[in-house]
């Protein structure tokens, strides 16, 4: 679908596809300062999000004994389906938000 849209920066009329990184054709800003600024600040948050809630997974040696290799895979089976968890929500709370 093509349309216009009149660039806030030089007051030109430009081809956009409703798409906020669509740029002016005569100065080359974006069109949508303010969508692309709003999705920006969301990516940032969702980003933000992840690095809090993302943890070290447990490593295992080859040199720990059977229990403790035994134990630790218990424990990173747990942090796998935690983190897997952790992305869903994050997943369901941008959705939801969009
Ligand atoms: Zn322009």
């Amino acid at each position: 679908m093509k349309d216009t849209k009149k660039c806030p920066h030089c007051g030109q009329w430009s081809h956009w596809n409703q798409n906020p990184e669509d740029r002016c054709e005569h100065c080359r800003n974006p069109l949508d300062p303010i969508t692309l600024n709003r999705q920006q600040a969301k990516y940032d948050l969702q980003q933000q999000e992840k690095q809090r809630f993302s943890l070290d997974l447990i490593r295992i040696n080859p040199d720990d004994s059977w229990f403790i290799r035994f134990t630790k895979k218990v424990g990173l089976g747990f942090q796998l389906i935690f983190v897997a968890i952790i992305t869903f929500f994050i997943w369901f709370i941008a959705f939801v938000a969009a």
